[in-house]
């Protein structure tokens, strides 16, 4: 869509203004103003209170040093980040990132995001996400250790069970959680559920671990549904292999496809038998290697340099489940000549504007990430109830849980695009669906949020 209304034009100008340097940032926002239009048409009041310039513009951000003490005893210093978006319905929600590339205008995007999806799950939860420069990859236990310890010990005061509860995401995984948890009930003298993602017997929920990727799968199925399709007999292409993806891959093979391909940074391993996921789930979970490694244990398989590759390969369901803009314009474009006709976003934003313009012209069924992949912190949510509550849901109960959120998240978008005209488009449903609820709690809480 264009974008023509006047007022969604003049804050994005603003914000091309103000933060020109921040192209994932503007990026996100460009997308989700873009389907707001036909909703600021319809209701005047949100212009009057100046939503969309508060909603982009985060309540509070953190930037603080994180120096640690590496194994030959030098003295690291990264950068630490906590970007607390929006509160309206919630304690600021989402993950932690530990990647090189971490930036604020990553954190931006990602937190801007986060506020749209975690309003979709129907459980009360605000936006932020956060995060460090630091790079967990050729680490030993005790580097990680020591760096979420010192990363801990600052953003401790900026915290707690009903203020911010910051989860995993890309580098952050159950080791990374536990090391910081340790830390803050050190500090505080309290056993809280301020973090989620945290270990069974530590006050963490089952099923958490496969949540996000089960989630997209239990998304992408509901929409194959509704176009009267399934996953069985498919032939699904998944980038990464880590927890997305892992859990990605063992549910849509459940579900009766054939996972024929997954990647990570370095390049992408296929099997035209079907990726054996407890294979990946060992290498990338137990051994923390490489996707190639996956050769020594598969006869078959075929490893190919190059991460961007993978969607050269013919499928019929793409998930993209590594990082944002992983499937730029040329991909996109491969991905339809080759007849790929569903693509589910795992990732966060891992479809440039280009390429979601590709597939939308092409007419291909697009579940966007916001709504796709909101199963993980939806089961953040869940733990958080149970830790509140200080009782265990089975494996089964928090499955069957998300499972119905999933479903109620694709019949929020799908029926948000049907009111604004925009039939079939879940992009613009989950981004409306999302908006509107946090729109309305900030309207009534009054213009000092
Ligand atoms: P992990 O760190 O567990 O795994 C990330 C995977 O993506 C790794 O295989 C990694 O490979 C690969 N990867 C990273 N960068 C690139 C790249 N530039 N090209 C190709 N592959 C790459 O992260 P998660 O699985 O947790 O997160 C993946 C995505 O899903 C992120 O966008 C995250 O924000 C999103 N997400 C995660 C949720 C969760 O619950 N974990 C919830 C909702 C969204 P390598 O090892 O080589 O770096």
């Amino acid at each position: 869509m264009a974008i023509t209304n006047k007022y969604v034009k003049s804050v994005l100008a603003d914000l091309k203004k103000r933060y020109p340097e921040q192209k994932e940032f503007l990026q996100a926002a460009t997308e989700v103003l873009d389907s707001l239009q036909p909703v600021v048409e319809a209701r005047p009041e949100l212009q009057k209170a100046a939503i969309l310039e508060r909603i982009t513009e985060p309540e509070r951000t953190i930037m603080f040093r994180v120096s640690w003490v590496d194994d030959k005893g030098k003295v690291q210093v990264n950068r630490g980040y906590r970007v607390q978006f929006n509160s309206a319905i919630g304690p600021y929600k989402g993950g932690l990132r530990l990647h090189p590339s971490v930036n604020l205008s990553i954190l931006k995007f990602l937190g801007f995001e986060q506020i749209f999806k975690n309003s979709l799950t129907t459980l009360p939860i605000g936006g932020g996400k956060g995060g460090s420069d630091f790079d967990p990859k050729g680490k030993s236990d005790g580097e990680v250790m020591r760096f979420c310890q010192s990363f801990m010990t600052e953003l401790e005061k900026h915290i707690g069970p009903d203020t911010d509860v910051p989860a995993g995401d890309i580098g952050t995984g159950g080791r990374e959680i536990g090391y910081m948890f340790g830390q803050y009930k050190r500090l505080r003298n309290e056993f809280t559920g301020v973090l989620t993602g945290k270990a069974i017997g530590s006050g963490g929920s089952l099923a958490r671990t496969e949540a996000t990727g089960y989630g997209l799968c239990y998304f992408v199925d509901e929409m194959l549904k509704h176009n009267k399709s399934t996953f069985k007999g498919k032939k699904v292409v998944i980038s990464g292999s880590g927890n997305v993806a892992i859990y990605a891959c063992q549910k849509a093979t459940q579900l009766g496809a054939k996972v024929i391909a997954m990647s990570d940074s370095n390049g992408y391993i296929e099997d035209d038998n079907g990726i054996d996921y407890k294979v990946m789930q060992q290498i990338k979970e137990v051994k923390r290697d490489r996707v190639e490694t996956y050769l020594k244990y598969v006869k078959g398989a075929k490893y190919t340099e190059g991460s961007r590759g993978i969607w050269t390969i013919p499928c019929d369901i793409a998930l993209p489940c590594a990082t944002q803009n992983e499937i730029d314009e040329e991909s996109a474009k491969i991905l339809v000549k080759n007849k790929c006709f569903a693509v589910g976003e795992g990732a966060n934003m891992p479809s440039t504007l280009e390429a979601i313009a590709v597939f939308q012209k092409a007419g291909v069924l697009f579940a966007p990430a916001k709504a796709a992949n909101a199963g993980g912190v939806a089961t953040s949510a869940l733990e958080m109830c149970q830790n509140s509550a200080r009782l265990s849901w089975t494996f089964e109960e928090v499955d069957t849980k998300l499972h119905n959120i999933m479903i109620e998240i694709y019949k929020e978008a799908s029926s948000a695009a049907e009111k604004y005209g925009m039939k079939g488009n879940l992009l613009a449903g989950a981004n409306i669906a999302g908006f509107e609820k946090v729109a309305n709690a900030m309207l009534w809480q009054g213009i000092c949020y």
